[in-house]
């Protein structure tokens, strides 16, 4: 399952991003997931607790937003949002598709715990 490795790089950046922290503990990470990434959010949770176990993320939510396909195609110009993975535009059924979206599996907020809640943003 690739939802453990990802989980596991998922982690190690919380890990680092925490670390000029110190000691906090993580309650809840914020991710956004492409439905392209091939993510399914799930399992990802699933991992991601597991790894977590000992460590600062213990016990700690993942909110996660998917992030829908979005396309632009450039015989008709136009910009349209997608649900099925495939690359045709819907208005002209035009193949000349560029994805905007879709693919995203980052880390956009943290809260962690020490009395004030530090969030972070990520570029
Ligand atoms: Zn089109």
């Amino acid at each position: 399952m690739h939802e453990f490795s990802i989980a596991r790089s998922l982690l190690e950046i919380v890990e680092q991003e925490t670390l000029p922290y110190g000691g906090v503990k993580v309650v809840n990470v914020k991710l956004r997931i492409g439905k392209l990434s091939g993510v399914m959010p799930d399992a990802l949770r699933f991992a991601f607790e597991i790894l977590s176990e000992g460590g600062i993320t213990e016990g700690a939510s993942l909110s996660i937003e998917e992030v829908p396909v979005e396309l632009y195609c450039h015989q008709c110009n136009t910009a349209s949002t997608v649900d099925d993975p495939f690359l045709v535009c819907p208005h002209c059924k035009g193949r000349e598709v560029e994805m905007r979206a879709g693919r995203e599996l980052e880390i956009t907020e943290m809260k962690i715990e020490d009395g004030n809640q530090g969030s972070q943003e990520h570029p």
